[in-house]
């Protein structure tokens, strides 16, 4: 194997954002044919046992790795576990990073999310504010292990001299989502609950909370080629917002209106507001995206909605629930 090769573990492999990465990849084959793929899922080993670490990365020998496996889920699932989010997630990480840096991967890129940033901040949050303030409350198990995997990547450059970076999504939607309804976000969770409203022919759909709060939502296969981008052209241990336009944020509101349209629900929606509503918004700036990719395109909110509906309804026997 020539030095050019490439051995690229991921981690999360089974999930929302690596089951795009495999699909980006597959389709762009031809034109890297010195990058060897794994894809991993917590079957392969469980990344909270060291010695399980171990094992895949004796067997795999990875060069690079893209490190998404993480204890995952949406505000309801969070608010009641952060304890479990935050030791899952610590553990899952300090393996990954100490293995990496144990067996000479020359490149490791981990992924943080806008749902970490300091809960009380100026708009929009950059990739500078992420240790400026405590997170929001529903979800600090998750979101100050997270904030470890940029204390740890900068400390492993400065003692070791690695090359470990973070990318910052905001929140992710696409095919092979969780689906699970005490876990999942809210896309899923919405595009499952309406489709099986049509089932019982309901004629209102209740959403959880006031609706009012403001998301940007990227498209998994979007953000697939913006981590192959990272991964091959990106060399700092600075983490980079991965996010559309500030512009193209929405309401929880209008993302229900754009999944019943899709889904042809016919019924109305209606706001159930004693249920918490989390962070109010986590606006990102993409500032430094767009200085080193001005043109690339986010696929249309509608059209990617489309897509994921289709997928859940060609999927909806086997998708993780
Ligand atoms: P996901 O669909 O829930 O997938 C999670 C992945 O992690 C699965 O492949 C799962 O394997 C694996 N995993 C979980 N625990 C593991 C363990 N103990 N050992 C080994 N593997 C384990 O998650 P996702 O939405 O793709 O998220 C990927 C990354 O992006 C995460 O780091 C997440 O924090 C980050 N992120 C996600 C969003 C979002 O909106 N989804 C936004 C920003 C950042 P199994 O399939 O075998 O369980
Ligand atoms: P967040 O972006 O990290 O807060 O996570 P979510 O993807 O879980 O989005 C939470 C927002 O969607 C909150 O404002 C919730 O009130 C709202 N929401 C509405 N219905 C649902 C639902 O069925 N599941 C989830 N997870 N959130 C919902």
């Amino acid at each position: 194997m020539s030095a050019e090769n490439k051995v690229i573990l991921v981690t999360g492999g089974s999930g929302l954002i690596g089951k795009a990465i495999e699909e980006v990849v597959k389709q762009e084959k031809q034109a890297y044919e010195n990058e060897t793929w794994i894809f991993i899922s917590s079957k392969d080993a469980d990344l909270c046992n060291k010695e399980q670490t171990q094992k895949l990365f004796e067997k795999h020998k990875p060069t690079h790795v893209i490190h998404l496996a993480a204890m995952v889920g949406g505000l309801f699932h969070n608010m009641a576990h952060n304890l479990d989010f935050l030791r899952n997630n610590l553990a899952i990480n300090d393996n990954i990073l100490h293995t990496s840096f144990e067996f000479g991967v020359k490149k490791v890129v981990s992924c943080l999310s806008t749902c970490i940033f300091p809960d009380k901040t100026t708009y929009p949050i950059d990739e500078t504010m992420v240790h400026n303030g405590p997170p929001h409350p529903s979800n600090f198990g998750y979101s100050y292990a997270k904030r470890m995997i940029d204390v740890s990547n900068k400390a492993y450059h400065e003692q070791h001299g690695c090359m470990f970076t973070s990318v910052i999504p905001c929140n992710v939607f696409g095919p092979h989502d969780n689906y699970n309804l005490q876990s999942s976000h809210v896309i899923p969770a919405l595009i499952r609950k309406m489709s099986d409203a049509i089932e019982r022919g309901d004629e209102t759909y209740t959403v959880f909370g006031s609706g009012k709060p403001l998301r940007q939502f990227i498209y998994s296969m979007d953000l697939a080629k913006l981590f192959l981008w990272v991964l091959r052209e990106y060399h700092s241990v600075e983490p980079i917002v991965l996010s559309v336009d500030e512009v193209d944020e929405v309401s929880i509101a209008e993302a229900a209106e754009v999944i019943k349209k899709s889904i042809n629900f016919k019924g109305d929606l209606s706001y159930d507001t004693s249920k918490p509503d989390g962070q109010y918004k986590k606006t990102a700036s993409n500032k430094k995206l767009r200085s080193h990719l001005p043109n690339f395109q986010f696929t249309k909110f509608e059209d990617a909605m489309k897509e994921s509906v289709q997928w859940y309804i060609d999927n909806k026997d086997s998708a993780r629930k």
